[in-house]
């Protein structure tokens, strides 16, 4: 049995919700990852599976690694079809906001999705919301959005009507926001859920390759490349890696190739903090990935000097400069955090 993490009201309110809406719309966060994806195409199945009109939209691409999903073909990109999505948008009933905190986390959408009239409710794992959904379901405890869609369809009643599509759905996002459980994945209700998921014919196994084992050759030479250039900062317990758009150029880099890539350092014994800087190709900046293990806040140190957040051992940032700045506010953020770098657990 699972815990009633989703209080009551929130379900009945919803479900009120659901009882009369006709067009549905599901927006994500930008430039969408594994949970944002699959909690939207989760939530979408079940939705179709009820009869609703239903749209997914978001801000931008998503990675080719994602594009086997079930019904991914159906998802819209705002920065392609930016006058119908804004009609969909006016005109929904509904708007769920699915795996994201605050609007600007929607880019060039947020304008739209703020004055549409439609009911707007949150789901959502990131801490502090902001208060622009009516129904807000915000659980930071919970490793993933898709999670708590699986929750959320359960407790309102229809575990049956989740198709085997929607439940490779819901299982993708709960890998790739766990590192294919291997952080943020000590719940024993995950494997519950995993184990309901698994009743409805998905192949776990499949999945992993699929998202995991389908990288191109030049991602694996960038990998190479990235990881002869990476700085180890024993006295800090972090490593550093980056990418300049030269080197992007010269490795024939499409967006995606790099996804994963800051995790790598965190398996060097005693590394518990890394940071991948990564120069942006549509605006001037440097993105900012951190990852940390165990209680290092890195949400904490990404907010502090890179204008970010996210969560405790996974967040991020920007910084408008050279990859030479940012490398040095990295530096005096390694720095200033030091006592916490090598506190103990
Ligand atoms: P990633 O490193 O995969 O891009 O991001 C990891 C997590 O950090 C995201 O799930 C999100 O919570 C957070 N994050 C990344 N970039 C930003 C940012 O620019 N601003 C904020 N507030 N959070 C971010
Ligand atoms: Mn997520």
């Amino acid at each position: 049995m699972l815990s009633k993490v989703i209080a009551q009201a929130n379900i009945d309110h919803f479900a009120k919700w659901l009882d009369r809406a006709e067009r549905m719309v599901i927006v994500t966060h930008v430039s969408p990852d594994g949970d944002a994806i699959g909690s939207s195409l989760g939530l979408w199945h079940f939705l179709n599976s009820q009869d609703k009109t239903a749209n997914i939209i978001v801000p931008n691409a998503f990675p080719d690694f994602l594009k086997w999903m079930p019904g991914n073909k159906d998802i819209l990109q705002y920065d392609r079809y930016k006058e119908f999505a804004n009609q969909l948008i006016a005109e929904a009933d509904v708007i769920c906001c699915l795996d994201f905190n605050a609007l600007s986390r929607i880019d060039a959408m947020a304008e739209a999705v703020r004055n549409s009239s439609a009911r707007k409710i949150l789901i959502d794992h990131h801490l502090h919301p902001e208060d622009f959904c009516s129904i807000v379901i915000s659980h930071p405890e919970i490793s993933s959005t898709s999670e708590l869609i699986f929750r959320l369809i359960c407790r309102m009643g229809y575990f049956s009507d989740i198709t085997k599509e929607a439940a490779e759905c819901i299982y993708t996002g709960m890998m790739t926001d766990t590192g294919g459980f291997t952080y943020n994945s000590n719940n024993r209700e995950i494997y519950f859920i995993i184990s309901e998921l698994l009743s409805k014919g998905i192949d776990k196994d499949a999945i992993y390759r699929k998202v995991f084992n389908t990288y191109s050759e030049s991602r694996l030479r960038l990998m190479g490349h990235v990881l002869t250039q990476m700085k180890v900062y024993p006295e800090y317990h972090a490593a550093l890696i980056s990418l300049t758009g030269k080197e992007q150029k010269q490795f024939n880099y499409i967006r995606g190739d790099s996804e994963g890539f800051v995790n790598i350092p965190l398996s060097i014994k005693n590394v518990i903090f890394s940071c991948f800087l990564r120069e942006d190709t549509e605006k001037p900046m440097i993105k900012v990935s951190l990852r940390s293990v165990g209680k290092f806040p890195c949400n904490q140190l990404a907010a502090e000097f890179f204008g970010g957040g996210g969560h405790l051992n996974a967040s991020g940032g920007e910084y408008y400069g050279t990859m030479e700045e940012a490398l040095k506010v990295f530096e005096q953020a390694l720095e200033k955090y030091k006592p916490l770098l090598n506190a103990k657990g």
